[in-house]
């Protein structure tokens, strides 16, 4: 983003038209007039209407996939065909950045250097990363009696309802919608309320892309009549959803209700975060630990809020974690200097304040932070906020807070570490830093998670898969594993 200032993202943002339409069948549908404002976190101020879809509209998407799917040509071409789209998407996207990670920024308070520098490359490799892989796959034929050939072949599933949060709006539709298209299917997308108009420039783009008509639908709405529709739609074959663990189980009951369509769920987290005395680095750790909640407004599922430090080392580790926070700059987003920008929302904020309050009143101690600031902008901004002496009853150890809110607890030895990391209902990510090859690997397999980072935190690339174990879901995002949850084995015998 060379040389983009404050004040020429603020021009920018003044002249983008911003629109809250459906995309339905290729065409843009509904908008101006009706629907619900969407709110930007910066400063308060309507962003624009959006269309609000109701059971009409996600069973006109849905119609429109159905066909797309059942008779249209995209399942049905070479897979390279459907990749050269991709690859075609992701170009599109690239061209289109600066738009892109202004609306997002914009819509869910991501600072725009994250937007612009994170989160826009993240969906363009999403898509060219699953449009380069399109025909690479390959069927098996197992060895069988001699007077038999077996075919085991991976066909697309079907119509796949998508529907996602907003803490990285675009690259999470990306990780769903990309591997789907890349299997032949068709896609419905559902938005979440608070990031409508970036979903709605990706399906735009799709279809400008080359994506045939009603291969990417996108109903934008809310989550109790929209997602439900989604969800209990007995055209949708799967149900791939990202979000809080709370609605994940209401998807579950909507496939029980409905056509007992196979539901996939990336859910919440409660990371843990371990650092051993033996950490090679320790100022190192202590910059991934503040960096790891503070990224995003701390608004990550995998965020490491939980802080597990030996008690031999807590001191230097806690004071480094809490200047690091008073150093941080909570800002506009719209400000490439800005580090940290609102919350979502103002029930969100609240939420998260909500959390603050438990936690001072269970008898942990506040170190730095816990208020709102900035409150003269309009916006929701909350300091970034370290309590310790937390202990694993208290709900700062135990509730999802999806905000910038770390707590420090410790621990005397490597099993009392292991017990306090796997003492969560969640299991979707943790950290560990040691210097010790041994402890690295014993550790990773005794934590229950879908991930362990070794010292360091968040890191990966597409060839990897990430996901969650017991609440925190069963889907896998990234990697070809991805594709598991697009597509259907189907065997053929035939007799010889
Ligand atoms: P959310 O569960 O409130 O909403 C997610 C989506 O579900 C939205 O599109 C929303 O409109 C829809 N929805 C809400 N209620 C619904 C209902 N009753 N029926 C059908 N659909 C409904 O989550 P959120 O606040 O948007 O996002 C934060 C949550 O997402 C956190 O728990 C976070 O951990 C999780 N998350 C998980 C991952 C992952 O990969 N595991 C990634 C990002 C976020």
């Amino acid at each position: 983003m060379p040389d983009v200032t404050h004040e020429e993202w603020l021009r920018r943002a003044r002249s983008l038209r911003l629109t809250g339409a459906h995309h339905i069948d290729g065409a843009d549908e509904g908008g101006a007039g009706v629907g619900f404002d969407t709110v930007s976190p910066r400063d308060g101020r309507v962003l624009a209407q959006v269309a609000d879809g109701g059971t009409a509209e996600v069973d006109a998407a849905v119609a429109a996939a159905r066909r797309a799917f059942d008779t249209g040509p995209w399942p049905r071409l070479a897979p390279a065909e459907r990749g050269r789209v991709l690859v075609r998407i992701a170009e599109l996207l690239q061209e289109r950045r600066d738009e892109l990670a202004l609306t997002v920024s914009l819509e869910m308070g991501k600072p725009i250097t994250d937007a612009h520098g994170i989160e826009l490359p993240a969906v363009v490799n999403t898509f060219r990363w699953y449009g380069q892989l399109a025909d690479k796959l390959t069927d098996e034929s197992p060895h069988t009696a001699s007077n038999a050939l077996a075919l085991v072949t991976r066909e697309p599933a079907g119509v796949v309802g998508a529907v996602v949060p907003w803490n990285f709006p675009l690259t999470l539709a990306g990780w769903k919608v990309a591997p789907a298209l890349a299997a032949g299917c068709a896609v419905v997308l559902k938005p979440s309320e608070h990031s409508p108009l970036s979903a709605l420039l990706l399906g735009r783009i799709a279809t400008e892309a080359g994506l045939p008509p009603g291969v990417l639908n996108v109903v934008s709405g809310t989550g109790p009549v929209t997602g439900q529709a989604l969800g209990l739609h007995p055209d949708v074959d799967v149900l791939a959803f990202t979000g809080s663990t709370c609605v994940g189980r209401h998807f579950l009951r909507y496939a029980a209700d409905s056509n007992l369509k196979r539901v996939r769920l990336e859910l919440g987290g409660k990371s843990p975060h371990i650092i051993l005395p033996d950490t090679p680095d320790l100022e190192r750790a202590a910059a991934t630990a503040a960096w790891g909640i503070f990224f995003n407004q701390g608004e990550m599922c995998s965020a490491p809020s939980r802080l597990l430090v030996h008690s031999s080392i807590a001191d230097r580790v806690v004071d480094s974690v809490v200047r690091r926070a008073r150093a941080l700059r909570t800002g506009d987003p719209l400000d490439p200097a800005t580090e940290m920008g609102p919350l979502v929302g103002e029930a969100h904020l609240r939420r998260v304040e909500g959390h603050v309050g438990a936690g001072i009143a269970d008898g942990a101690r506040l170190l730095t932070g816990g208020s709102r600031t900035l409150v003269d902008t309009g916006g929701c901004y909350l300091e970034p906020t370290v309590f310790d002496q937390v202990n694993p009853r208290m709900r700062l150890a135990r509730e999802e807070i999806f905000g910038p809110v770390l707590s420090v607890l410790t621990f005397h030895d490597l099993d009392e570490a292991v017990r306090l990391a796997n003492d969560t209902e969640y299991g979707l990510a943790a950290g560990l830093w040691t210097s010790d090859l041994t402890t690295a690997h014993r550790v990773s397999r005794a934590l229950r998670a879908g991930t362990v980072w070794v010292n360091c935190y968040e890191e990966g690339d597409m060839s990897v898969p990430f996901g969650g174990v017991k609440q925190s879901g069963d889907g896998r995002a990234k990697s070809a594993h991805a594709l598991d949850d697009y597509t259907e084995l189907k065997t053929t015998w035939i007799q010889l």
